[in-house]
């Protein structure tokens, strides 16, 4: 089978690999789509993977059952969650895969076939479409969901999101989505314009009057919620610099620096910080009903490649100038 190999500095290749085969209480899915997510380009720059890739958001079809598995049977369409529980805490019990304690992540999904375990996988309503459908189970608006449900006080009315890559289009789409009046800020022009076409109402190219716009924005209080999804000194910065006294900042973005002052950045004004990762299992039965209600997913993919070109849909996302991409085998 076809499979993308990420060769480290920012290149990878298309290389024929043996089609997985399935330990007990795993499946093989043969891919329907793959996407490209922010965090696989840490890899892709980075040293790659000798024969795969940091594939993880993926939807397709059942086509192989491992011993044991009794909850799946093969031509049934699922969406898979990257992020898989041991299966028998009392975390993963309700569907809080991320906060089992035997938590691992499971990637090679830019590949015609990959594996998984079938506790890991969601079946998709029969007229929920791929494209949709890779969305609404990855991380891709998974996120945004679960950052929303963190953030859902009726009394909460303006919401910056600070950083526009993908992470930050889903949170623009879900927040506008949800009647709440959105500030998307990012230093690339082609994400600022986006953002509005996906219901940003004050898309803002971040400069040094930043603070002070969202200042004037907010009747000089600082907006309700700020959530940064870029996880840069200068984002982690203006986050805390424009959110209100007793406002929340939600962190998205991924830092191992050292960003924050305890007396500067929450004593004095009574902040609330609000972490999040990924998604829970539990989650993705809302996320159809999203949909159902009206929410356009879509909207957030600029580009689809067959699996073949994903070398060329890797260097066009590693630009900037895209939103969701979707690879196909
Ligand atoms: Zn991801
Ligand atoms: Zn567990």
């Amino acid at each position: 089978m076809k499979i993308l190999e990420m060769t480290g500095n920012a290149t990878a290749r298309v290389i024929d690999a043996a089609p997985p085969a399935p330990a007990p209480g795993e499946v093989i899915i043969e891919t329907a789509r793959s996407a490209i997510c922010g965090s696989e380009m840490k890899t892709y720059r980075g040293k790659g993977i000798a024969s795969s890739n940091s594939g993880h958001e993926a939807v397709g079809t059942v086509v192989e059952l491992g011993d044991g598995v009794t909850n799946l049977a093969p031509g049934q369409r699922i969406g898979a969650s990257a992020v898989v529980g041991c299966g028998h805490c009392a975390e993963c019990a309700v569907g809080r895969f991320t906060w089992c304690r035997s938590a691992k992540s499971w990637s090679r999904m830019h590949a015609e076939r990959f594996v998984i375990p079938a506790r890991a996988c969601s079946r998709l309503p029969d007229d929920l479409p791929w494209d949709e459908a890779t969305l609404l189970t990855g991380d891709g608006m998974g996120v945004p969901w679960h950052t929303a449900k963190k953030i859902d006080r009726p009394d909460i009315e303006t919401i910056v999101v600070m950083g526009l890559g993908p992470i930050g289009l889903g949170n623009v789409l879900m927040q506008a989505h949800l009647g709440r009046r959105v500030i998307g800020v990012d230093i690339v022009d082609y994400r600022v314009h986006f953002a509005a076409r996906l219901g940003a109402d004050v898309p803002i190219k971040a400069d040094e009057t930043l603070i002070e716009r969202i200042m004037d924005l907010t009747d000089g209080e600082g907006a309700d919620v700020v959530i940064d999804c870029a996880g840069k000194r200068a984002s982690v910065a203006n986050s805390f610099a424009s959110v209100r006294r007793g406002g929340i900042v939600v962190f998205n973005g991924e830092s191992m620096e050292e960003l924050l002052a305890p007396s500067r950045d929450f004593n004095r004004r009574e902040i609330w910080a609000v972490g999040c990762w990924y998604y829970f299992m539990s989650e993705v039965p809302e996320m159809f009903d999203l949909w159902r209600s009206g929410l356009d997913v879509t909207k957030i993919i600029t580009h689809r490649f067959p699996l073949d070109d994903a070398p060329e849909a890797f260097k066009l996302f590693d630009q900037g100038q895209t939103g969701k991409v979707l690879l196909r085998p």
